[in-house]
């Protein structure tokens, strides 16, 4: 574990980082969506003159925003969760087998909470 020290300090960075980029693409995601249902509550009082094929485009539109925010969010939930465990010091454990993550793979996604081998399973199921 001592040679752990000073890599955790780094990958305890990268996350912090990863946080506020994720936190303000949020911010611009969650602006937007409102933006977006205030143009449409006033599009719904021309609703003769709306296309079918522009609604779907709209609803496609609002769909992929809410899938991002969803996606943001549980990102920012795993990197809570990654920081939360270095407190605790069992970062870097999967927390399915509970062996430890390859450093590489952490390097790579510092907020994984399984290992490689679990990551596959798991989207193998999926
Ligand atoms: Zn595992």
């Amino acid at each position: 574990m001592t040679e752990a020290g000073p890599e955790l300090e780094k990958l305890k960075q990268k996350l912090t980082d990863e946080r506020k980029r994720i936190e303000e693409e949020l911010t611009t995601l969650v602006e937007g969506e409102s933006s977006e249902s205030a143009r449409e509550s006033m599009s719904e009082l021309s609703m003769y003159d709306n296309h079918p094929a522009d609604v779907a485009t709209e609803t496609f539109e609002r769909e992929k925003n809410e899938a991002l925010i969803r996606n943001a969010q549980s990102i920012l939930k795993r990197i809570d969760m990654a920081l939360e465990s270095m407190e605790h010091g069992t970062y870097g454990i999967c927390s399915e087998c509970g062996h430890r993550i390859a450093t590489d793979r952490l390097e790579a996604l510092p907020y994984a909470v399984t290992c490689m081998t679990c990551q596959e399973r798991s989207e193998r199921k999926a």
